[in-house]
């Protein structure tokens, strides 16, 4: 009979301290997550307008070709027309403007990405 409760007071007070130490390879794996993401946002630094640069495949000189594709931000912008009661093709407008899609260069030599601009 005592060995209960001290069983259960050195398990609840065992409790609490494993919380705190799990809370530092929480830490760690934060900071790992940091760390993609600012690889994740060098691949997207690619301007929105063609651009010289050096392919990495055929490492020829090149002016990229760029290509609009429909992104995140014009799918938002999308159901956010239809939400606000534009939804006879007025909702369709954003796949229409290249200023809300992602930008995609391709080398014009090789066709590999060389860079992509994301909106969102
Ligand atoms: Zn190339």
């Amino acid at each position: 009979m005592p060995a209960n409760p001290p069983g259960y007071a050195q398990g609840t007070q065992a409790g609490y301290p494993p919380p705190i130490a799990q809370q530092i390879p929480l830490t760690n794996t934060y900071v790992a997550a940091n760390t993609h993401t600012v690889v994740v946002g060098s691949a997207l630094q690619a301007p929105e307008y063609p651009y010289n640069t050096t392919c990495p495949s055929c490492n020829a000189p090149i002016l990229t070709a760029a290509e609009y594709k429909s992104g995140a931000l014009t799918w938002i912008i999308c159901v956010v027309l239809t939400l606000v009661g534009c939804f006879l093709g007025c909702c369709l407008i954003p796949f229409c403007i290249n200023s809300t899609k992602d930008v995609v260069h391709t080398c014009p030599r090789c066709n590999i990405v060389v860079g992509q601009h994301k909106r969102i």
